[in-house]
């Protein structure tokens, strides 16, 4: 089984059933599912193949779930890439991920035609928007989105697709070096995307609101394929914004919301959210970065829903762990092991380390990644034997739950003390003046290293003082912040994650 086939059958099983809602326009299975083919059957007929790399370049739309499925549907492989990346950045991706078609927004074309002398291998670009101009520039065909999924004159392409085949490759942001492509096969993404769906129990009456960013995995599994392969009804939002959040989950009594932990703190303090839009949520997902326990509590207790924390990176398609929806749910921690999928604690050889132990997250399972694209040494020091080596110190607890302490390389240290800046930023988020708060480590010429904490607050009479006083209630001396800066925002990316990397290049300018 793969995405494409699955959605095939559901559209069999429930050709009425609404697949998708954007913009109040409802779209049924059977008919998401003529478009997809529609249009894989164009991409073919211009003369994309099996195994050809195709770059979606779109924000949140139908166009990018009927590309992406419509690409799979072809044999492509799929390559999301997020719509406000630089030229640069955009280029390289085109360019390491040998792209031959692009589907992107049609006030792109500028840029793309700019680019086209230096990616000859694109022969197509399909462009959504209003235009209905076909043209050939140089080599490149550019083709407008809505007449490749009208026309249907073209045979729809029987690609016999296996389990091992590349479906789709994830460029991940990478704190170092260029990014890199993480392969997903087709076994990868469906497996992924069934073993979470099953975990949490999502089924065919689910709607389920899309507000990440679609071109991020977390997003792709588990508010798309997931709810798609069960018949379920996605929201999709073309960008995260509470008011509107609050607005479809009243309107078409959603049932899932997946967000990371900045959207639940931006709905939990907007001040018109009350707990009544959310009446029908059975479920709220957080995952992609850590969740404040506190955070958890008052989110949870304003709207009277569950959060569910799970945890996944885009190299395991994504996810590894969730919290059950039959057993405890345990405020901090990611859960425990999907369906089909085993994690384990290890050390530095790799040996499983006992219970409660800190050490690497490594995680085995269909749903780890090939391999990094035209990368083989990163390959082999981050897949050993089987095992997927995550970069994210964690423990287990006596009932296999786990934690994530904190990324390894985030762990700042002072004086030969470890600090996790999580355990601290937990501490941070108790106070109730304080919305925001990361902390990083930063150069100190007696201890090595120190605590910074940056803070946004919500009331501006608070005090570092106070601030540091409420530190060392909780922590150990040397884990306490010795720097305090109040700040407006916190640097995030499109996935909300917080650029700890701007933040320590904020300190040393
Ligand atoms: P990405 O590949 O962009 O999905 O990023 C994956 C990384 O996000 C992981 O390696 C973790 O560092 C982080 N992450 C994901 N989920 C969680 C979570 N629940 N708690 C803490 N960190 C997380």
């Amino acid at each position: 089984m793969n995405l494409s086939e699955q959605l095939r059958q559901t559209a069999v099983t429930y050709p009425d059933k609404r697949a998708y809602i954007f913009e109040d326009q409802a779209v049924t299975y059977e008919n998401l599912d003529h478009k997809v083919s529609v249009f894989a059957a164009n991409l073919s007929s211009e003369g994309i193949k099996k195994g050809d790399h195709v770059a979606l370049i779109l924000g949140n739309s139908p166009e990018f779930l009927i590309g992406y499925y419509g690409a799979l549907r072809a044999g492509a492989v799929v390559i999301p890439i997020n719509p406000i990346y630089t030229p640069d950045e955009i280029g390289y991706l085109l360019h390491n991920g040998d792209v031959k078609a692009i589907i992107t927004l049609e006030q792109a074309l500028p840029l793309v035609e700019k680019m086209s002398h230096q990616l000859p291998d694109i022969s197509l670009v399909a462009y959504t928007g209003s235009g209905e101009e076909e043209k050939t520039i140089s080599q490149t065909k550019l083709k407008p989105f809505t007449k490749m999924v009208e026309e249907s004159g073209h045979p729809v392409p029987t690609v016999s697709i296996e389990d091992d085949d590349l479906a789709v490759i994830l460029y991940t942001s990478g704190t170092t070096g260029k990014p890199k492509g993480a392969m997903l096969s087709h076994l990868n993404l469906f497996s992924n995307a069934s073993d979470t769906g099953s975990y949490l129990q999502i089924s065919s009456e689910d709607v389920v609101i899309t507000a990440l960013p679609m071109f991020h995995v977390f997003c792709m599994t588990v508010s798309m394929n997931a709810p798609l392969i069960s018949g379920g009804t996605i929201l999709i939002l073309p960008k995260f914004s509470p008011q509107e959040v609050f607005h479809v989950a009243e309107k078409y009594k959603a049932t899932i919301f997946a967000g990371v932990p900045t959207m639940y703190n931006f709905l939990y303090q907007y001040p018109e959210g009350r707990a009544e839009y959310f009446q029908h949520m059975r479920l709220c997902i957080s995952g992609g970065s850590s969740l404040p326990v506190a955070l958890l509590h008052r989110f949870e207790e304003k709207f009277n829903v569950r959060i569910s924390e799970g945890y996944g990176l885009s190299e395991a398609a994504p996810v590894t762990t969730f919290n059950p929806l039959d057993r405890p749910r345990k405020a901090g921690s990611i859960g425990m092991n999907i369906t089909n999928v085993v994690n384990k604690v290890v050390d530095e050889l790799g040996q499983e380390l006992p219970v409660g132990a800190v050490g690497e997250l490594a995680v085995k399972g269909p749903n780890v990644m090939k391999g990094y694209y035209k990368m083989p040494e990163d390959t082999a020091v981050t897949i050993k034997e089987g095992w997927l080596l995550t970069g994210d110190l964690a423990k287990m607890d006596e009932e296999g739950y786990f934690y994530i302490v904190d990324r390894k390389k985030d762990m700042v240290i002072v004086g030969g003390y470890n600090v996790y800046p999580r355990e601290v930023e937990e501490v941070l988020y108790q106070h109730p003046s304080i919305v925001e708060a990361a902390v990083v480590g930063v150069p100190d010429p007696n201890f090595g290293e120190a605590v910074q904490a940056f803070i946004v607050l919500k009331e501006t009479v608070t005090e570092e003082e106070e601030v540091l006083e409420h530190c060392r209630e909780h922590l150990a001396k040397y884990k306490c912040p010795t720097i305090v800066e109040f700040i407006e925002e916190l640097p995030k990316n499109t996935t909300g994650k917080i650029l700890r990397k701007a933040l320590r290049k904020h300190v040393n300018v």
